[in-house]
């Protein structure tokens, strides 16, 4: 926690607290490091979509070489960087049909639940993943998952004909509305299937990161939550803290915070989405103690 004292005669002391798990998990981290490694082993290198949903990373890998592509035939050198949230099955076979070298920087966590998607097709299951159809992540789920497979977070009707459904989450998803997902399945749903499966695949960090910032929402009266507006997993943590009742704004830099949001505050939390370097955090906290200084 970190205490900022304003100056004699001036008003109470601005608390600014960081949740206890924030930012940087370990499947970003590892990522990166495939990255820079290959950058510097090999001069170049492309990567299919951003390596993790979060600009200022992007950009730092840009500046030490890496170039992002959106399709394969915009390929200039020899090696393809899988981001961390995996890609569809169809993309490494084309990728190796053009005699591609693979840097995998897939999240382990991420390829376990394509491994959960891929046993379950394989033993006749019709799959359901609880998450955002559109989600590159989900999009590469659903790409092992065989024909009927779902993506979605709202209760679908079922064809009457399927009998078993395996269900698995997108791995960046909300616990809690997981829960409430399989929950009203099985209420709505169980009479009509012989057999439902489920698959617990929502990541631990981003579970703790949950947790942290709920509990963090609890003791302040404005939350600050960092990290790319395309990551699905700082907006969960965004929604979590404002399910607490608290006042919340979702930044990617410090450059976007406005004074309104911290006058009069006295408790200000902040916590970061999985793909926010700790330098991006720090520059968010400095903002707030400065403005805390010149109250
Ligand atoms: S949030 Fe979880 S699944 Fe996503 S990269 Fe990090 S560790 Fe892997």
């Amino acid at each position: 926690m970190i205490s900022l004292e304003n100056p004699p005669g001036k008003r109470s002391p601005v608390q600014i607290r960081l949740a206890s798990e924030r930012g940087f998990c370990f499947g970003v981290r590892r990522a990166i490091e495939l990255a820079q490694r290959a950058v510097q082993e090999r001069g170049s290198l492309e990567s299919l979509g951003p390596i993790v949903h979060n600009k200022q990373v992007v950009e730092m890998l840009r500046s030490q070489g890496m170039r992002i592509i959106e399709s394969l035939d915009e390929m200039k050198g020899d090696t393809l960087l899988i981001p961390s949230h995996g890609v569809a099955q169809s993309i490494i076979q084309e990728a190796s049909a053009r005699n591609l070298k693979l840097i995998d920087a897939t999240c382990p966590i991420v390829r376990k639940a394509q491994q959960v998607v891929h046993t379950l097709h394989e033993e006749g299951f019709t799959v359901l993943v609880f998450g955002d159809a559109s989600h590159t992540e989900v999009k590469g789920l659903l790409s092992r998952a065989g024909k009927g497979a779902i993506a979605t977070t709202q209760v679908p009707e079922f064809d009457t004909s399927l009998r078993r459904i395996g269900i698995l989450s997108q791995t960046t998803q909300s616990q809690q509305h997981f829960i409430s997902f399989l929950t009203e399945i099985v209420h709505s749903k169980l009479p009509s299937l012989a057999e439902i499966r489920v698959f617990n695949t929502i990541c631990d960090a981003t579970a703790k990161r949950q947790r942290a910032a709920l509990d963090l929402s609890h003791e302040v009266d404005l939350m600050i939550v960092i990290g790319g507006h395309d990551s699905a997993n700082t907006r969960h943590l965004a929604d979590i803290c404002r399910s607490a009742g608290v006042e919340t704004h979702h930044i990617e830099a410090a450059a976007e915070i406005e004074p309104s949001w911290y006058t009069g505050r006295e408790r200000i939390g902040i916590t970061a989405g999985a793909s926010t370097p700790e330098w991006v955090i720090k520059d968010v906290v400095q903002r707030l103690e400065q403005a805390a200084g010149e109250r």
